[in-house]
């Protein structure tokens, strides 16, 4: 089991401790994903577990067609979330979907989607908006931690943000704080 530590400071910032994780791959996988299609909203499931202290774990993404093929709005069509749920059952523990006009927060549209899964569905997923614009040259390998927010609605709190941990490359994973 993972030691999982405590940080005053940046527990201070929100009002809950759940955070979510994601793997390097993970991480990958969206962002090819958000660049590959930079235009309209990029969206797709989170795969993996929620452990014990009820952090999301998140191990890879799958990449989903967004419907509307929008810059501003997105949607599944409902066969293809099944068809993930079907491949993978009971891994799918988020959402994760773009920006690219670059709006730096959840849209109305998407707060309500968050409290009719969340409160209404009693499904535990967790929200992850990637902020563009998506211009650079280069396709970067991981999430930008200052242009990715996550999101939950909990059921005493309301909507929160939550706490985003991206993992660093192994090679920095011995350093101690
Ligand atoms: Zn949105």
């Amino acid at each position: 089991m993972q030691h999982i530590r405590c940080y005053p400071l940046i527990m201070n910032k929100y009002n809950n401790a759940q955070h979510i994780s994601l793997s390097r791959q993970a991480q990958h996988t969206i962002v090819a994903d958000i660049f590959q299609r930079r235009s309209i909203e990029a969206c797709g499931v989170l795969l993996g577990f929620v452990d014990k202290l009820e952090n999301w774990q998140v191990e890879d993404a799958y990449p989903l067609p967004n419907i509307f093929n929008s810059p501003i709005y997105f949607e599944f069509d409902p066969a293809d979330l099944l068809q993930v749920e079907l491949t993978y059952p009971e891994k799918i523990i988020g959402v994760y979907h773009s920006h690219p006009t670059g709006f730096a927060r959840a849209s109305d549209t998407d707060r309500q989607n968050m409290q009719r899964v969340n409160v209404e569905e009693q499904i535990p997923w967790a929200w992850l908006i990637i902020c563009g614009p998506f211009n650079q040259k280069t396709i970067p390998q991981q999430l930008s931690s200052t242009k990715s927010i996550a999101y939950h609605h909990f059921d005493s709190d309301g909507l929160q943000q939550v706490i985003l941990r991206l993992s660093e490359p192994s090679s920095a994973t011995t350093t101690e704080t």
